[in-house]
């Protein structure tokens, strides 16, 4: 099938090239996001594939199906820059890949406790300026801690097994049970036990209109003082203010942030020459006991190969009309997701 992809860097285009060895579509790749504007280099093609940031609403959604778009395939598992009702208005279908790197999500996660711990991110930069003073570095075992797994789906559940192997007491919340988990020795608890108890709080849970600015003023004034918090999720389960009001204070003494509310005009770009213009984000930065990477605890070779793989196989499943009904976007799930 004839796709135009939009929104690859030079990674995307490896490894869906490779992928395609086995598929054989016919595909073009575009550098630029999808909005209004750069729609024009897609007319006439039957499918696009797009990433988080492209913009798939009415109006591109809407030129696109006058010029042949019947297949929005995504490479990724949100969906929330697409309007799905014009979507299925017009008969386009939208797939995505649901799951591809829980692994990968959780040993990140675990990777910035670590780091942050350890303060790692300043020893490397002392030491390349040849100061070797251990002032300012003291860490804590992270043995015998207790953590605060919110969301036990794939990735909390990896998380909190990762973390049971230093030692670590695990205990969860979430709307649903993992017995797999509980087997493994973790204790379900309600939010308020889970803030008061943990040293260290991660989280895993999707962005609904349930869980947005679930860590707020209140959340933040019921956890520990110097409590390690970190966010692999969504940025909107977390009210940046609140936290930087708890950074502050010093309730919270460790902030690991690989997603941020207002990312979209931030990350996967080289904005190194350019001057940020958000306040709020420059505001964390300044503080030595945060440490935020730009949406990259999936950015691994498994990953990466799994997203092409599943990407290309709903393009061919779609030309079958054999698509894993697991991976269409469909109204009902837009009332859940955000
Ligand atoms: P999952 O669906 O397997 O697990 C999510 C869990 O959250 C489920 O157990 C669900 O019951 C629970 N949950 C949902 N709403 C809840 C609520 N209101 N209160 C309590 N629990 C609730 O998802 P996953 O694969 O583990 O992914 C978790 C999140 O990680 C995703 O939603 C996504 O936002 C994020 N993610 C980030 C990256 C990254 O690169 N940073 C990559 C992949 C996924």
């Amino acid at each position: 099938m004839k796709i135009a992809v939009f929104n690859t860097k030079s990674y995307d285009k490896q490894f869906i090239t490779e992928a395609n060895e086995k598929y054989h579509h016919e595909l073009a790749f575009f550098e630029v996001h999808l909005n209004y504007e750069t729609c024009q280099l897609a007319f006439g093609f039957e499918g696009i594939c797009c990433f988080v940031n492209d913009e798939l609403n009415k109006e591109v959604l809407t030129l696109l199906s006058q010029k042949g778009l019947r297949l929005v395939v995504l490479r990724c598992a949100g969906f929330n820059n697409v309007d799905i009702q014009t979507a299925a208005a017009l008969g386009i279908t939208v797939a995505r890949v649901p799951a591809y790197s829980p692994h990968g999500v959780a040993e990140h996660a675990v990777t910035m406790m670590l780091a942050l711990n350890r303060k790692i991110y300043r020893s490397y930069n002392r030491i390349r300026e040849g100061n070797f003073s251990l002032d300012g570095l003291l860490g804590f075992e992270m043995y015998g801690k207790t953590a605060g797994i919110i969301g036990t789906g794939k990735i909390g559940a990896l998380t909190a097994k990762i973390l049971s192997g230093f030692g670590i007491k695990i205990l969860a919340y979430d709307v649903t049970a993992n017995p797999e988990l509980e087997s493994t020795g973790a204790t379900y608890a309600g939010l308020n036990e889970l803030y008061a108890q943990s040293d260290i709080i991660s989280l895993h849970l999707p962005l609904t209109h349930d869980t947005h600015h679930i860590i707020n003023d209140k959340s933040v004034s019921q956890m520990k003082n110097g409590v390690m918090l970190i966010n692999t999720s969504r940025g909107g389960l977390i009210n940046t203010q609140s936290v930087i009001d708890g950074l502050k204070s010093g309730k919270i003494a460790y902030l690991g942030l690989d997603v941020y509310e207002e990312e979209g005009d931030l990350f996967f770009e080289d904005l190194s020459g350019h001057v940020i213009q958000d306040d709020v984000f420059s505001r964390l930065l300044t503080f030595p006991n945060v440490m935020i990477t730009g949406h990259q605890a999936f950015f691994t070779n498994t990953a990466l190969k799994n997203i092409s793989e599943t990407t290309l196989k709903n393009i061919s499943d779609f030309e079958n009309n054999t698509i894993e009904p697991a991976n269409l976007v469909k109204i009902e799930l837009v009332k859940n997701d955000k």
